[in-house]
């Protein structure tokens, strides 16, 4: 069995959009609209020769009550579930107290996590991405997951950490 990389975070940070990125296909359905169902989670990925599996935890998003100890919940899951966790949380709002419940829930998991600052399309949002060190887990992973910018530099990191 390969190693599992489970992504997780807010509705519409653009977490189906990375999974696309990583796995390099357009198999994990992008919504504008937050938290629509899904069936299907789990894909094959390839990088550097290296097979392992993603987690698109979006397929857990069930509706808007009690949502930040929802995805708290769905992030505590994905973390037993998984060998690590991506955290992917958008730069442009930057992190709010939904991510930073998640976040408190994966420190405690004590599963290695990598923090992406998606929807950096273009280097004047670098800025609004480091501030993502406050969320306490270390060195965020500035990326495009639309755009594919930082997307080698993060699978890189992935392999390091699986
Ligand atoms: P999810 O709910 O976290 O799975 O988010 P989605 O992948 O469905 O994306 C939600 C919205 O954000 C869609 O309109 C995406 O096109 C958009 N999006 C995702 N990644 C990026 C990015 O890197 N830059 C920009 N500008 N938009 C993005
Ligand atoms: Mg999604």
């Amino acid at each position: 069995t390969q190693p599992v990389l489970a992504v997780v975070g807010r509705p519409n940070v653009g977490k189906s959009t990375l999974v696309n990125r990583i796995i390099g296909r357009r198999e994990a359905v992008v919504e504008d609209v937050p938290g629509v169902t899904r069936d299907r989670v789990a894909y094959d990925a390839l990088w550097n020769g290296r097979r392992f599996t993603v987690l698109d935890t979006g397929g857990w998003e069930v509706d808007a009550t009690g949502r930040a100890a929802q995805i708290a919940a769905q992030a505590e899951v994905a973390a037993q579930t998984a060998d690590a966790v991506a955290l992917v949380v958008d730069a442009r709002v930057g992190a709010t107290v939904e991510d930073r419940a998640v976040a408190k829930v994966l420190q405690r998991s004590g599963k290695p996590v990598l923090v992406i600052a998606n929807k950096v399309d273009d280097e004047r949002v670098e800025a609004d991405a480091m501030e993502l060190w406050s969320l306490g887990l270390g060195q965020p992973y500035p990326v495009s997951a639309l755009h594919g910018r930082g997307s080698g530099d993060l699978l890189d990191a992935v392999l390091a950490i699986l």
